[in-house]
């Protein structure tokens, strides 16, 4: 397995791949957990060279947001990208790809009204940002994305097909804790108590499913029904509880298509998202 730091060499080593040999691209913060994994197993799966990116990228966090504390431990993430079969990683600094004079960004407009979108400002435009560029210096056939984060699947799929770009994307499910938590790097920030109300979240869209399948179909009435679940937990503030329709991003009154059932909470400083298609 190579690392590769700098912009520089990562494109050497990328036009030294032959041009019959596909290509496989996983952009990540790091702090590597199965989630991660299963999309590099993927890639695995469908690719002869796969590369993982590990880049906490500054621009996508707010002025009060976690940059500063959020997890990295780059040699246990070398073993587990080892393990999962990555060739490449590409480990570059801030300095390295914002280098100074830097004032180009990408930006999308819609998709990121609401949910994270909106509760973030500025979130999209550093990761569609970020990933323009990764894609750039990368140039993969393939890119894997987890449902976990589904505005932003949605926003880079979008992005792939406004920008002609030809990469294949890829959207894997969300992968899981035994008791239904979304694995995530900030889950390490839990109190061993908010780990355990921390499945508010999942109760929430188990409850939403449910309704769903019972024929519900009025959003309002869905969303007041998880909030209640989610409210049990008393740790659990909610950012956020919304339907929104899945190729739009934007809130539905009734259920009819594809639509996306999807929840913020916060616990403590630690905001946790998670989501279900329901269709
Ligand atoms: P991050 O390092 O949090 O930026 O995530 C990198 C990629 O891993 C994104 O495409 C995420 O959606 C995906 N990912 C994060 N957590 C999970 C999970 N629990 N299941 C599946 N994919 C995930």
């Amino acid at each position: 397995m190579l690392i590769v730091k700098t912009v520089y060499e990562m494109k050497m080593t990328r036009s030294k791949i032959q041009t019959n040999k596909r290509v496989g691209f996983v952009p990540t913060m790091g702090y590597l957990h199965e989630g991660h994994l299963s999309l590099l197993k993927k890639a695995r799966e469908e690719n002869d060279v796969v590369i993982l990116s590990i880049f906490v990228n500054p621009i996508q966090f707010g002025p009060n947001e976690d940059l500063d504390r959020y997890p990295r431990d780059f040699e246990r993430d070398e073993k587990l990208a080892q393990e999962a079969g990555t060739d490449i990683i590409f480990y570059p600094t801030s300095e390295e790809m914002y280098p100074e004079g830097y004032s180009s960004y990408v930006i999308t407009e819609g998709l990121d009204r609401h949910l994270c979108g909106a509760k973030r400002p500025g979130h999209f435009k550093g990761v569609m940002t970020v990933v323009l560029k990764l894609f750039n210096i990368t140039k993969p056939h393939s890119t894997y994305f987890g449902q976990k984060d589904i505005q932003q699947a949605r926003i880079i799929e979008q992005m792939i097909k406004d920008f002609n770009l030809d990469i294949n994307f890829h959207i894997c499910p969300i992968v899981r804790e035994e008791d239904g938590l979304a694995m995530s790097s900030r889950n390490t920030y839990l109190s061993p108590e908010e780990r355990k109300q921390a499945i508010a979240l999942f109760k929430g869209i188990k409850r939403g499913e449910e309704l769903y399948k019972n024929g519900e179909r009025d959003a309002e009435k869905i969303k007041k029904e998880v909030e209640k679940v989610v409210k049990s937990f008393n740790l659990a503030k909610i950012d956020y509880v919304d339907i929104v329709d899945y190729s739009t991003m934007s809130p539905l009154k009734k259920l009819g298509g594809k639509s996306v059932l999807a929840l913020a909470v916060y616990f403590g400083k630690t905001r946790l998202i998670d989501n279900t298609i329901l269709e």
